[in-house]
This record gives structure tokens, C-alpha cells and sequence, in this order.
């Protein structure tokens, strides 16, 4: 099973990508690039990949582009009232999906002590 699916995955990889235009500046590049060169400079497509390629560094990254910081946090703490919600739900609760993070929590407690 494993390595049906890791032949699968590595066909995938040799496959020739197409060239496709470029929606910053409309040159031709590969097509699913982070980043590429054009006249020297670098056209950055997705920030964080092309930065975890070490083609950017954060100081050039743009405000709106910045996926670290407060997105991350936002993410974590979705993370954590999905989880009260499914430990909520998994005690019978009827979970309304604008209790906050302390509702959530106090109902979790209401519902071990009964
Ligand atoms: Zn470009």
C-alpha cells in the first residue's frame, strides 16, 4: 500500500510542469512556483514558501503578505475552541457556536461533575 502510493507521488514529481503566465508580472515561468527571477529581481508568488526556500528574507516580506504574528495566534486559538467543542460535544452538550472559549470551558466543567 505504501509504496503503491509512494510511486503514485513520485510520478507526480517527474511529470514536465507547463509553463504559465506569471499574475505579478506576466512572464513565463513553471507552473505552481513560489518564486522566480525576472531581470535579476525576484517575483515572489507565495511569500511563506518562497521564504522558506530562503529567496526572501521576513523584512521584505509585505504587510499584507505577513503569515506569522497575530494569524497564527488567531489560528491557534481556533484550534483550541474547536477542540472544546468537540470534547463539549462528545459529553452530550449542545454546543452553540458563539459560546466563547470560557463558555465552552464552563459548560465542559457543569457537564463532568453531573
Ligand atoms: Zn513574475
Amino acid at each position: 500500500m505504501a509504496a503503491e502510493y509512494f510511486g503514485v507521488e513520485s510520478n507526480w514529481h517527474r511529470a514536465p510542469s507547463m509553463k504559465v503566465d506569471c499574475p505579478n508580472c506576466g512572464g513565463k515561468i513553471p507552473g505552481g512556483v513560489a518564486f522566480h527571477y525576472d531581470n535579476g529581481r525576484v517575483c515572489v508568488l507565495d511569500w511563506e514558501r518562497a521564504w522558506l526556500a530562503g529567496a526572501v528574507k521576513k523584512e521584505d516580506v509585505p504587510e499584507p503578505k505577513q503569515w506569522w504574528g497575530k494569524t497564527s495566534a488567531n489560528f491557534a486559538e481556533d484550534v483550541a475552541i474547536e477542540q472544546l467543542r468537540k470534547d463539549a460535544a462528545s459529553l452530550g452538550i449542545e454546543v452553540d457556536k458563539r459560546w466563547s472559549k470560557e463558555t465552552l470551558s464552563a459548560k465542559i466543567q457543569e457537564a463532568l461533575k453531573s
